[in-house]
């Protein structure tokens, strides 16, 4: 962990301030207010897509999986009802593409009840504030990941020499500077309900993100997973633009916790889920996940752990 050290020139009143770090404005020095909503400053466009992006699946009647370039949105409530949530919230600048998936499921000017996060890294965060300022909707977030969504901690960088493909080595121009919800983001409730998602309960399952979760419906066994496991492999641009379908860790140039992630897939492939949505890759069902999950967990160390890396060679937590 770190904290932000950046250089900031703001003009105010005829006058420029420099500042070290936001904290200088957020202590009222400045004008940035504490619950004013920002990205971090790295925040960007991040120029990569697959042949899914734009188009949704329908896993079950009320639950549907959009892709937005290369993570995936998951809209949770029957479209008859007018009642859901939106967990997760896409890629940078990708306000637009979700308000337009969302209308077209649930009707013009349709809004969630909330925005629930599996995590906050930047592929999941990337719209949220339009979202959150258009809808004034609430966030949910587990407890410990609620320091990377109020501006308080970075993620760790990520790491362009794990073992992998193109999108590891691109992984040093992924944004981790927090980004700021203020009060708009609240910690899951403690008992682990989720807030209007009735029937699923979260999970923490940590190892990529320290307050990652995954949601988990025990009457059909539906599983939104976040990127605590993924369906694809997500380090390597061509399997990510043609979105070629095989079980996966989570991603490797982001996941500092390994012995976590391992307890978390474990956690999971327990549930003997029927249906899963991951942040990355297409929906998987039925035995073909019953058999893949249980290889993961099986094979954990050879098809999700790297073999090289800083988050394995013991050069960083
Ligand atoms: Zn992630
Ligand atoms: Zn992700």
């Amino acid at each position: 962990m770190k904290t932000k050290q950046t250089n900031s020139l703001l003009r105010m009143d005829n006058t420029i301030y420099v500042s070290s770090t936001r904290k200088f404005f957020a202590e009222g020095r400045g004008v940035l207010l504490e619950n004013e909503l920002y990205y971090g400053e790295d925040y960007k466009r991040i120029p990569a897509t697959s042949i899914e992006s734009g188009t949704g699946t329908e896993v079950l009647p009320d639950l549907y999986c959009y892709t937005v370039q290369i993570v995936n949105i998951v809209l949770v409530g029957h479209p008859a009802s007018k009642e859901f949530v939106l967990v997760d919230a896409g890629m940078p600048y990708s306000a637009e593409k979700i308000i337009s998936a969302i209308e077209e499921r649930f009707g013009p000017d349709s809004r969630p009840k909330a925005i629930i996060l599996t995590h906050g890294h930047f592929d999941h965060v990337g719209a949220i504030i339009e979202l959150v300022k258009r809808w004034n909707v609430p966030v949910y977030a587990h407890e410990l990941e609620l320091p990377y969504l109020t501006g308080k901690t970075c993620y760790t960088d990520p790491d362009p020499t794990v073992e992998g493909g193109m999108v590891s080595k691109m992984s040093p121009m992924f944004p981790v500077d927090p980004i700021n919800l203020g009060n708009h983001v609240k910690p899951l409730p403690s008992d682990g309900s989720v807030p209007h998602m009735t029937n699923f309960r979260w999970i923490h399952t940590p190892g990529h993100s320290p307050g990652h979760v995954s949601f988990f419906r025990d009457k059909d066994k539906a599983l939104i997973a976040g990127d605590a496991f993924v369906t694809v492999k997500q380090e390597y641009l061509y399997k990510v633009f043609t979105q070629e379908q095989e079980i996966s860790g989570p991603p490797r140039y982001l996941t500092p916790d390994w012995a976590a992630s391992q307890e978390s897939v474990k956690k999971l492939e327990a549930l003997k889920p029927s249906f899963a949505i991951t942040g990355h890759g297409m929906p998987m069902e039925g035995k073909l996940l019953t058999d893949s999950l249980r290889k993961l967990v099986d094979e954990f160390e050879t098809i999700a752990v790297p073999e090289y890396g800083k988050f394995v060679d013991g050069n960083e937590n």
